[in-house]
Order: C-alpha cells, then structure tokens, then sequence
C-alpha cells in the first residue's frame, strides 16, 4: 500500500470509528517505532484526540540540495526535515548525514524525538532532519557548501521557535555554526537558537559535546545500583565509538567499569583484561583506527586484544551492552545471541521491535533510548535557554542541572515499570505519553462538545 494510501486509510478510520487506538503508520521503520507506543497503549488512558494527532508527522519537507563540487561539476544531494510533532512545544532535533538516510528514517527519528522530549518534559516537540550524503567523500569546502545549502532549502521550515536543529551522526558543532550563521545570514539578524550544539564562540553551551554520554552515565549511576552492580565487576562493551560512545567509554572507565571491547564502522577490538579507553581515544584521533593502545607512565604499546567484528562485538559475554552507532542492530537475526544482562541504547533504535521481544524472553534488560540518550537534548535546551537569555552558564551548573534531569526521570520511568510490572521501554513511553496526552488535551479536545 502506497503512503497516501494508507494516510487515506487511517483518516478514514479516525472518521468511522472513534475508538479506533491503533497507530498504524504506513512506513517501515516507523510503524516499528510505533509499536512500542501500541504497548504502551495498553496501559494508559489517552484521548482518541491524541491518539489521532500522533498517527502521522506534522510536516514532512523533501529537498534537493545543489552543491558546486571542487572539480567544478555540480551534485544534487537529497534532504529531509520532518516536524512530527509541537504541541509542546517547537520542533527540536539533530541532522544526520548518512548514505542511507531516507525520509522514512527521519520521520521515525523525529516521532522517537517527539516522546524524548516529553519524557525529559523538556518544552519542545520532536523533529530531525537528514542529508543523503557519504561525508567521508567531500572535502571540507564541499561539506560546508552542502550544510549551507540545506539551510538555504529549509530556512522558512525551521526557526528558534518553530524547529531548532542539532548534531546527529556524521554532524557536528564546526557543521552546526555553519547552519546558524547561513540562517542567521538569510533572515538579516543572528539567530542563535535556531541551531545547538554550536562551537562555545558562536553561543554553544558549555558540556552539549559530552552531554549524551554524560547523560547515559547518570541513567547508568541510576539504575546499576538497583541490581547492586558496581562498577569494578561490571563488565561492558560498546558498539559505536564517535560523540557519544567514545566519550562515554572513557566517563565509564574513569568511574572504575571494566571496558573490555569497542568498536567503530570498521569493526571492533577486544581485550577481556579491559581497554585503557583513554589511550584508545587518542589512537583513534591521531590514527582513525581502533586498537588497544596501553598508555601508563608516558610508555605506550599495543595491549594485547582480539580484532573482532560488530556482530561478534554484540554478542560477547559481558555484564552491559551499549549499541552506540545506528538503528536496527539488534533484530530477530540476532537476539538470540546476546549474552549481555543489560542493554543501554545510546544510539536511536539500536533494537528493533522483534529483536526486543526476543531479548525481553530471555530476561535481558533493555534501558531504552529515550531515556537513555536523552542527556544530549536536554543540554541543548539549556543551549537555547542560554541564547535566548544572553546568559552563559559554568560547566558545572550545565551537569549538575542535567544530572538532577536525567535521574529524576529514569526513576519515574523505573517506577513506572515497578508499578505496572512491565519492561523499561514501555514505562518510557507511558510517561512520554501522559505529558503529551495532557497537552494535546489542554488544547482542546472532542471532550469539550461531548460534555456541553
Ligand atoms: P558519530 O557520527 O559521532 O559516531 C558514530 C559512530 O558509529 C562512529 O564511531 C562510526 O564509526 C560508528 N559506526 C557507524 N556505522 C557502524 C556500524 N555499522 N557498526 C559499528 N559502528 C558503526 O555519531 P554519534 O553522535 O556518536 O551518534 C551515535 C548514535 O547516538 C546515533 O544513533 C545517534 O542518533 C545517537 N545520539 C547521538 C546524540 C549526540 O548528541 N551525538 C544524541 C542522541 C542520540
């Protein structure tokens, strides 16, 4: 079924039967990420006026991009904005550049943004944006012609209080102040709040480059103790390791965990006496390569480790997995395999909806990524808090703002999950739910007419 087809099939639901809760998207990835919300369904009281607001994006932009290459030809790159939703609030999400990017992944991303936001009951709804791009194959010049001309498509979708645009995978703070300063460029003023995770010159905030990994490490601190884990006899390893699981690595081996293996794109490495992750970072930076470089006493040498894939990486057997690189590596081809108790999800979507019901069987926890990643969103509204007030705050009020954040709502979701008896992903999205549900509702519902 084409998509207008079956939107042609939902709204006519919405008209026939009222009662209709079904979420029933037409897109692949999507409709996976919106059978979490069906679950979650079951256990809340939620408006069939929210339930239909939520069935479909706000608004969806496809644009091309033309970009001047340096050999003098021009390529047209294809790009996304997708605002799914603003009842609470503006649009806010990152931009990712990536060869597979696609519009359905963007939507999936902005509805996973729309329930992060909720949950952190941070005043934004959720949005994302993509490029169609291998950045690994253009040149700086070309990579910044290809940034400003994706603000020049979408300067009238977005803005500091319509939708507010962030770093994602393969983006980051150097990309994101060439996007505020063409924006700021075309409306004739600066525009500091329509773009976070700025460089610090051009009104960054202090902390948003570590904020997603030291978000995850609070929830982490937060749930661990529960199951008296502590850190020295915590085993873990970590797919992915750009922003977010590089520098969460090196946070968790300074808080005493035992990392024993990491990986990046191309594949991984694996020591079970544990990694020196700060000496990994280093190698990585100089080198682009992952190996298990011990640096103590200012002597380095390689430590002896196995090269090993992402597939074997996921399946190895330690106490904590973190998928930190993209959606969709834990499925019903691999679940089976897992061996780790706990899984933490950096990444957005790092297990999908089969691949959850596997793992949920054979009693692996599974700490979900709208609560987990969240630390980077929530530091880039203290960003735009920061913008907006043209005052700055020290790092240490950034974290322990964002620490004080990030605990109280894992302990929600974690009673919420005690409550009701039911996985930790599902609590997430009951308590994003009930914030949206209460707004969407504040605005106006059929309840109005139905009770006069
Ligand atoms: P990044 O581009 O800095 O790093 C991505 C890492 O994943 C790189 O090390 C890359 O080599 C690796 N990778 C790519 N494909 C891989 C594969 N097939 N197997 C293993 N590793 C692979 O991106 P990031 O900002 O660290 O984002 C990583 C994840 O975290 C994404 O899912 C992103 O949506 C999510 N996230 C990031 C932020 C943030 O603030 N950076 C916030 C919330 C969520």
């Amino acid at each position: 079924m084409n998509k207008s087809a079956a939107k042609e099939e939902g709204l006519a639901t919405d008209k026939h039967n009222e009662d209709d809760r079904s979420l029933d998207t037409s897109s692949s990835l999507l409709s996976d990420a919106s059978k979490r919300l069906e679950k979650a369904l079951k256990y809340v009281e939620i408006s069939s006026d929210a339930i239909a607001r939520l069935r479909y994006p706000k608004a969806s932009l496809s644009v091309s991009i033309p970009v001047r290459m340096d050999d003098g030809s021009l390529q047209v790159f294809a790009g996304y904005r997708v605002r799914y939703d603003d009842t609470r609030g503006p649009g806010k999400g990152g931009v990712r550049y990536h060869p597979h990017v696609t519009l359905d992944e963007v939507e999936s991303l902005a509805f996973w943004m729309t329930f992060k936001c909720a949950l952190m009951n941070l005043p934004f709804g959720g949005a994302k944006g993509g490029i169609t791009v291998n950045p690994k194959e253009l040149s700086k010049p070309e990579l910044e012609r290809l940034s400003r001309g994706y603000i020049n498509e979408i300067a009238d979708f977005i803005g500091p209080d319509v939708d507010i645009l962030a770093p994602d995978v393969y983006t980051n703070s150097t990309i994101m102040g060439w996007m505020m300063d063409r924006y700021s460029t075309i409306k004739r003023q600066v525009c500091r709040g329509v773009v976070t995770g700025k460089p610090l010159t051009l009104g960054g905030s202090q902390g948003r480059e570590a904020a997603t990994a030291t978000g995850a490490l609070y929830v982490m601190q937060t749930i661990l103790p529960k199951f008296e884990l502590l850190p020295a006899q915590t085993t873990v390893a970590i797919q992915g390791f750009g922003n977010a699981g590089s520098i969460l690595a090196e946070l968790l081996f300074k808080a005493g965990y035992k990392i024993v293996a990491v990986s990046d794109s191309q594949g991984g490495i694996y020591a079970p006496q544990g990694l020196d992750i700060p000496s990994v970072r280093e190698h990585k930076t100089s080198s682009r390569q992952i190996k298990a470089v011990y640096c103590q006493d200012s002597v380095c040498s390689i430590m002896e480790h196995q090269v090993i894939s992402n597939q074997e990486l996921l399946a190895l057997d330690v106490d904590v997995l973190i998928p930190a690189a993209l959606e969709n590596q834990i499925t019903a081809d691999n679940a089976a395999d897992i061996k780790a108790k706990y899984i933490f999800e950096v990444a957005n979507g790092p297990v999908n909806s089969d691949g959850d019901k596997i793992l949920q069987q054979k009693g692996v926890y599974v700490f979900p990524d709208i609560l987990v990643n969240a630390g980077g969103v929530t530091v880039s509204y203290f960003e735009w808090v920061q913008n907006r007030n043209g005052w700055y705050w020290e790092l240490e009020e950034v974290n322990q703002r964002l620490q004080v954040k990030m605990e109280t709502e894992a302990e929600h979701v974690w009673q919420i999950a005690q409550d009701l008896d039911i996985d930790m992903r599902t609590a997430a999205y009951i308590h994003g739910l009930n914030r949206l549900n209460a707004a969407i509702d504040a605005k106006g519902t059929r309840d109005y007419y139905v009770n006069d």
